[in-house]
């Protein structure tokens, strides 16, 4: 059997060792701790946005988003149905109804037209939501200046969940500064990694002051424990924060590399019948955290995505459907939605190709001829 090829797996820079060393040789191998500040830093410079607090996970970030904007129960939030779980997850925890709306073409994301038909439908139903969150799938910026302008219009704060779009840029800007807030991730498939963790990014510092208190039990001040709110234990830890340290190092580096999978996938399958890929619109750069294709089986002779999938399996390469849209999940199936088919078709037809920042050319080459293999 030839070595497994992932669909995209942690790739160590080299100075993350380090930093974890310092951690253990100071004895910070409790939370917080100066990798801690110094990732947040790091993060803070890297993006632009003048805060940032470390924690658990970007799902950790989103919920903390989410009660910073005060959702409560019975409340409704607005989020892009094609994305991963975790998007939506935390509109639940806080015991509020997610209201799913579907994806233009051009992105893949939240579609700004149907998001306002959602918005006013919600109010004349009698409610106005509470929060919006868009997206940027698999690193392409969502349509922000739209989004925006919807949101401005009824007075909804955005949260952009960014956690598969550090690196990208919409307008010149970080994919995550754009909204009220934004989260990112560091989980083990993303474009760097701390093993585990995410963070929040936004611009008002008392917000992301009251995120770091809620991380880490809310604790008041005062030399007993004394609390006035309701905590949670979301903060990251000072070793894993060392790891990501090291990754900020090299992240330009990971994202030069997605790019490059990309652009080599363009090179060898565009003109196959029936591949298609997306194209980043004027003024956006994606990250491309992962390389994606559309397959359609009435111009490529019968060759489907799964088709494509199941080859690539049996050569113990792993390539995955694209996300399946929220409104489709049967955890949701309660939830309002408000569709225009994309996301349905893209999940028919879309596939993820393995991406990761280490891969070689000679597993792009094999990866690409298995593929060609079945139009033959
Ligand atoms: C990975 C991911 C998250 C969650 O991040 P974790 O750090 O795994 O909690 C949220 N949203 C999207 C779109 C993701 O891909």
């Amino acid at each position: 059997m030839n070595e497994k090829i992932w669909l995209s797996s942690p790739h160590m820079g080299g100075q993350e060792l380090e930093y974890v060393k310092e951690a253990f040789q100071s004895n910070w191998i409790a939370p917080l701790g100066p990798n801690v500040d110094g990732f947040e830093n790091d993060l803070a410079k890297y993006t632009g946005s003048p805060f940032a607090a470390a924690l658990s996970a970007g799902t950790a970030a989103l919920h903390l988003a989410l009660i910073l904007l005060d959702v409560k129960s019975g409340d409704e939030v607005l989020c892009q149905s094609m994305t991963f779980s975790a998007s939506a997850n935390p509109i639940a925890y806080q015991g509020a109804t997610p209201v799913f709306v579907d994806s233009e073409k051009d992105t893949w994301n939240i579609d700004p037209v149907l998001l306002e038909e959602a918005i006013k439908d919600r109010i004349a139903k009698g409610k106005k939501p509470k929060a919006i969150i868009p997206v940027h799938l698999y690193g392409m910026p969502a349509k922000m200046a739209e989004i925006l302008a919807v949101a401005a219009k009824y007075e909804i704060p955005v949260v952009e969940d960014a956690a598969e779009a550090l690196g990208s840029l919409y307008q010149g800007k970080a994919c995550g500064t754009l909204g009220e807030l934004g989260i990112l991730s560091f989980n083990g498939n993303k474009i760097i990694t701390t093993s585990g963790g995410g963070a929040l990014i936004g611009s008002n510092g008392d917000q992301i002051k009251k995120a770091r208190f809620l991380a880490t039990q809310a604790r008041d001040n005062a030399p007993h424990y004394e609390h006035t709110h309701i905590g949670f234990n979301y903060r990251m830890s000072n070793i894993c924060a060392g790891i990501g340290r090291g990754q900020m190092q090299v992240l330009d580096d990971r994202v030069e590399k997605r790019r490059r999978n990309f652009d080599y996938y363009v090179k060898e399958l565009a003109g196959v019948p029936g591949i298609s890929f997306l194209q980043e619109p004027e003024g956006s750069v994606s990250n491309r955290w992962l390389s994606t294709i559309l397959v359609n089986p009435k111009e490529s002779g019968g060759v489907s995505r799964e088709t494509i999938r199941l080859a690539l399996e049996k050569e113990n390469i792993e390539s995955r459907p694209l996300w399946k849209p929220m409104h489709m999940q049967p955890v949701f199936s309660g939830a309002p939605a408000y569709v225009n088919g994309v996301s349905e078709k893209l999940f028919e037809d879309g596939l993820c190709l393995p991406s990761g920042s280490n891969l070689t050319i000679q597993q792009l080459e094999s990866i690409v001829a298995n593929i060609k293999k079945l139009w033959d």
